[in-house]
């Protein structure tokens, strides 16, 4: 059986003629570069997502980088954020010339850690970015109570949770404003790149419109310098469509991981995704942690099933961010995730089949391993006590 870890053709069968319906729509329209598909698409994704308004950009990374020069930050302010995400969280704060700063993360979710928050506040400390890992909000509640309390912004790095819910918030509306990523792999993906912020403050939505579109109040007349960050034509027809499937591929995405769950349950080697009290997955990556991960990996795609990493370094020791200048050991949860985590083949078409040949692939590796070392101790120490335990836990594995 050959499992990859994503499989974006599956999804595309199944909506094609509604798909390329809209693309042609876009294309006899002319509304290539914002326009209205994009327009009706942000009102439906800001619907989507508890806010008033959605500005749609060019990708998650412009998301996170304008939505920081809309709330005000300025060169030399500090951001707090964590080191284990995809680089652009950082990157975004770089690009207004501020100042990354790390905080550890909560070891079960791999989240921002919200008891280091207070203690990484300085007199220059204008913002946090919590980002919402894999598709599970961070603990937002402390969070934001720390934030008020300091007069921070907010930025939400949703780019994994489109839909995520912590209570009876969704993911991106509880802060000053959330990114969301659109990239392809993404849960709600585009055919190319995309993004968008959404918010419920209108003056800084207004300000993002100018933005994205050169500072441009009206037609050639620039209030402010901006970019060049408008959403494409096409991809604001296809988001659309596929706006109205995410709850049932979230649905499915979350039925996958309960079957992972299940069939891993008791294989001692594997812990599995918590989901804390209260907040509801969406499971863009489905990662387990393991020790022995790389070994894991291999052996797995020896089998036909393809994993990923996600991140293997975190990104204070990116050679980017040298500068910065931490260490192995600065942030050792961080450090320890990125030894430890595999992500496994998750997507919503994903098949029970499937899902139970990546199970027993996993329990295979381990049974053989258990079985290598109980073969090697017999051989040094017939029978030896100390390690029984640890060789004897087949039970209720096979
Ligand atoms: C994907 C992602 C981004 C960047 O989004 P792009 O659309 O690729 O620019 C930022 N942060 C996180 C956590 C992401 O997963």
């Amino acid at each position: 059986m050959k499992i990859p870890f994503l499989d974006l053709t599956a999804q595309y069968q199944s909506i094609r003629g509604e798909i390329t319906a809209e693309i042609d729509k876009v294309i006899a329209a002319n509304a290539f570069a914002g326009g209205a598909f994009v327009d009706r698409f942000e009102e439906a994704f800001a619907r989507y997502c508890q806010c008033e308004h959605a500005v749609g950009v060019g990708s998650g990374t412009e998301a996170l980088w304008m939505a920081l020069l809309g709330c005000g930050i300025k060169p030399g302010d500090e951001v707090i954020t964590t080191p284990s995400t995809f680089i652009a969280t950082a990157e975004a704060i770089s690009l207004c010339a501020a100042t990354p700063v790390f905080i550890d993360i909560d070891e079960d979710s791999g989240n921002m850690d919200p008891n280091l928050l207070a203690a990484a506040i300085t007199p220059k400390t204008r913002a946090v970015i919590p980002v919402h890992l894999y598709g599970q909000t961070a603990d937002m509640g402390p969070i934001l109570d720390i934030a008020r309390r300091n007069n921070l912004i907010v930025v939400e790095d949703a780019c994994q949770a489109h839909g995520a819910e912590h209570g009876e918030k969704r993911a991106g509306s509880m802060g000053d404003a959330g990114c969301f990523s659109f990239y392809p792999g993404k849960n709600l993906g585009a055919f190319g790149e995309a993004g968008a912020v959404v918010t419920s403050n209108a003056a800084l939505a207004e300000k993002l419109r100018m933005f994205r579109d050169h500072g441009q109040r009206a037609k050639y007349f620039h209030a402010m310098i901006g970019w060049n960050a408008r959403m494409d034509g096409v991809q604001g027809a296809v988001l659309s469509v596929k706006l109205n499937y995410l709850e049932k591929w979230t649905a499915a995405r979350r039925k996958n991981a309960s079957l992972y769950n299940a069939m891993l349950a008791g294989l001692e080697e594997v812990e599995t995704p918590k989901e804390a009290e209260g907040n509801r997955h969406v499971y863009h990556i489905y990662a387990v942690r393991v020790d022995n991960r790389d070994r894991l990996m291999s052996f797995l795609a020896e089998q036909g099933v393809s994993c990923g990493i996600h991140y293997p370094t975190p990104v204070h020791l990116q050679e980017a961010y040298a500068f910065l200048g931490h260490k192995k050991g600065s942030f050792p949860r961080a450090e320890k995730h990125a030894e430890t985590v595999l992500s496994l083949p998750m997507y919503p078409e994903l098949s029970e089949p499937q899902i139970c040949y990546v199970a027993e692939t996993i329990r295979a590796f381990f049974r053989g391993k258990r079985q290598r070392l109980k073969t090697h101790l017999e051989k040094k120490a017939p029978g030896a006590e100390v390690c029984q335990p640890r060789i004897s836990s087949d039970a209720g594995v096979a």
